[in-house]
Formats: structure tokens, C-alpha cells, sequence
């Protein structure tokens, strides 16, 4: 029986925190953390990198008929696997996440990606992070989070992280990409981003990190 399994979804938008601050809700609950972004960004690199323009829809379909995505999870931390290769770090860069935001519009992309993310949910007990968790991929699921903040802020916490990780970025550029990506994002006819009609939004503007942690878990615990 399968109903003891436990699946949280968490959408939003890029940079509301859902990485980091998901990451850690999940190590608390003893559940494992699943970033479905870094899917998108995979099939974005192999696109990326067989020279392929990321917007012609038919020719990124095209690219699916010999790519093998995978998630392994090594002590709990996620990695990505494209065609075997671990492609973790290079999933992380700017280009890339255009990249993820170009083919996520893609059908076929989403159709690709989704029995991947189902089978996941399916045997775990996991907090799921992306775009379309609650109202798509896992529309059962127990409890269903949107998780937000202004686009300033969010752009704010995307800079930062570039930063430390040695990027040379401008913020205005980063703010920029980061609006266009929600546009992308919340426009596209296949599963835009929008909360869940039955789920629950936290806007994390003007919490921390640990307001945002505990406010996750309140939610959860109000849901069980
Ligand atoms: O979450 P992250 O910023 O890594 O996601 C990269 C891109 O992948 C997003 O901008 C979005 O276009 C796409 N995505 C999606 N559905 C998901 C997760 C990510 O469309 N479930």
C-alpha cells in the first residue's frame, strides 16, 4: 500500500527561495528534496550544447529521441545525470537557466520529464520543487505550497548566489533575466506557473531564511 508515501509540492517562482529554503524543510521532515528544475536545465545544456537554438520548438522536441535524463540522490543531495554525465554544476549558469525557461515550453519536453517525476513521488517521501508540482505533476499531493517573493528580492538572492559561486554578473541583468523567465514562466500555454487552487501561498519578501523554514513547516504541519 502506498498511502503511508508523503508528497509535499512547493511551485513558484525562480528565486523565492524554494531551493535552499526546501532543501532544508526537507532534511528536517527526514524527506528527500527534489529540484524539477534542474530536469528542465538538463534538457536546456543538451540542447545548449548540440548548438541548437533553445526557442525552435521542433528541434528541441528533436533532441529527445536519444537524451537520457536521471536524479541520483547521494546522502540526501541531488544530482543531475545527463546521458550519464554529471552535469550539476553546469546546469547553474545563466544561459542555462534561459535555456531551462526556452524548452520547458516545450510539450514534448514536459511529457518527456513527467513519468520521471511521478515514479519519484511515487516511492518517497519527498518535497518536490518546481513550477506545475501541485496543479500538474502531483495534483494529490498532501500539501501543495506557492512559494513567492517581490522580483526584486528574489533577484537580489539570485545575485548574491551567482556572486559567491565566482560569476561576474550585473544585478540589473540578473533582475532582467529573472522577470523575463516569470513572463516565460507564467504565460506559456502547457502548465504555467500559478498556485494551485487548493494549495497554500507564503510570500517569503520579508521573512529570512529561518521565517521562511519555519513558515514552510507550519503549513505542513497544519496539512497532517
Ligand atoms: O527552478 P529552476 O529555476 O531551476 O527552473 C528552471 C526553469 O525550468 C524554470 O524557469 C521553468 O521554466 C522550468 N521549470 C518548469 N517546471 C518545473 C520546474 C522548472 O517549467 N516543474
Amino acid at each position: 500500500m502506498n498511502n503511508e508515501i508523503i508528497n509535499v509540492a512547493i511551485d513558484g517562482p525562480a528565486g523565492a527561495g524554494k531551493s535552499t529554503v526546501a532543501k532544508a524543510v526537507a532534511a528536517r521532515l527526514g524527506f528527500i528534496y527534489v529540484d524539477t528544475g534542474a530536469l528542465y536545465r538538463a534538457i536546456g545544456v543538451n540542447a545548449l550544447r548540440k548548438g541548437i537554438a533553445t526557442s525552435d520548438k521542433p528541434a528541441v522536441a528533436a533532441t529527445l529521441g536519444d537524451v537520457k535524463v536521471e536524479l541520483a540522490f547521494e546522502n540526501g543531495v541531488q544530482k543531475v545525470l545527463l546521458n550519464g554525465e554529471d552535469v550539476s554544476a553546469e546546469i547553474r549558469t545563466p544561459s542555462a537557466s534561459m535555456a531551462a525557461s526556452d524548452v520547458s515550453a516545450v510539450p514534448e519536453v514536459r511529457a518527456f520529464l513527467f513519468d520521471l517525476q511521478r515514479n519519484i513521488a511515487k516511492e518517497n517521501n519527498c518535497l518536490m520543487d518546481g513550477r506545475d508540482i501541485g496543479t500538474v505533476v502531483l495534483p494529490d499531493a498532501k500539501v501543495k505550497i506557492f512559494l513567492t517573493a517581490s522580483p526584486e528580492i528574489r533577484a537580489g538572492r539570485r545575485y548574491k548566489e551567482l556572486i559567491e559561486k565566482g560569476s561576474q554578473v550585473e544585478f540589473k541583468d540578473v533582475l532582467e533575466d529573472l522577470i523575463k523567465r516569470d513572463y516565460n514562466d507564467s504565460h506559456r500555454e502547457i502548465a504555467p506557473l500559478k498556485p494551485a487552487e487548493d494549495g497554500m501561498i507564503i510570500d517569503t519578501s520579508e521573512l529570512d531564511f529561518e521565517g521562511s523554514v519555519n513558515a514552510i513547516i507550519n503549513a505542513i504541519k497544519e496539512k497532517m
